[in-house]
């Protein structure tokens, strides 16, 4: 049988519906945190929320790796739509994860987790296949590319457009995904990342980023996870 694939969320709103497909469900408790174990579409699963930035999402992450011995992670929730064409709504596949708040120049070159030698990590390509092919048949836009990550909630145009302009290639900003990216990396074990865009980064952010939780990313991660399981049962 396959191994236990984790799906890990920053909010409650995010994983909420998955937890009510959730087959013979069983809760184990570390550092504070509920590990939902069951199964989804016949696939052995674990349900965790991260919490929100890099911090508890390394937290997290490490211990799935490590205590529960996870095959794969996949990180599902919200974010800000940076690139042009990355609206509310769309997916987004975080091919390449990137710390924009990491910064230990002049010693080591800005982005560059110091030691490693890297300031982007490459997620699974064959989970972010997966994700991106289940948010197609769910009726997404689908974006593929870079993800960046920070301990900041992004909710002003001129964050957003400093963002743009020093990476430009980035699709959209969140506070979880590098970290668990960076921890994937230590530990050689495969991860991927898809975001549903709730906000623009820009001066509406809270806004738009408060409704759209509420009202559709619990449905979307449920649609979107859920397809993706059920299609890596099959194989
Ligand atoms: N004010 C919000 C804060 C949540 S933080 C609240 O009261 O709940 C935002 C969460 O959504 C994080 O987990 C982050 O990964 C994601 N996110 C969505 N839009 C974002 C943005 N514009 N900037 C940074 N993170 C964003």
């Amino acid at each position: 049988m396959a191994g236990r694939i984790a799906v890990v969320s920053a909010m409650h709103e995010e994983l909420h519906a998955l937890h009510a497909d959730l087959n013979q469900p069983r809760i184990e408790r570390a550092a504070g945190r509920e590990f939902h174990l069951g199964a989804l579409h016949d696939q052995p699963v674990l349900l965790v929320l991260s919490g929100i930035g890099k911090v508890a999402a390394a937290t997290t992450t490490a211990l799935l790796l490590d205590r529960f011995a996870v095959d794969a992670i996949l990180f599902t929730g919200v974010a800000g739509g940076l690139g042009e064409g990355v609206r509310v709504g769309d997916v987004v596949i975080g091919d390449l994860l990137l710390q924009h708040d990491l910064d230990a120049s002049p010693i080591f070159p800005r982005w560059e987790v110091p030691l490693t030698g890297k300031s982007r990590f490459a997620a699974d390509s064959a989970w972010s296949d997966t994700l991106a092919a289940a948010a197609r048949a769910s009726g997404h836009a689908v974006h593929r590319g870079l993800i960046v990550s920070g301990d900041r909630f992004v909710s002003t145009s001129a964050e957003s457009t400093a963002l743009r302009s020093e990476l430009p290639d980035a699709l959209a900003v969140e506070m979880e995904g590098a970290a668990v990216a960076q921890v994937c990396h230590d530990f050689g074990r495969p991860f991927a990342v898809m975001r549903t865009v709730s906000d623009r980064a820009d001066d509406s952010a809270h806004v738009d980023f408060s409704r759209f939780v509420a009202d559709v990313a619990s449905a979307l991660t449920r649609s979107i996870v859920g397809h993706a399981l059920a299609s890596r049962s099959r194989t």
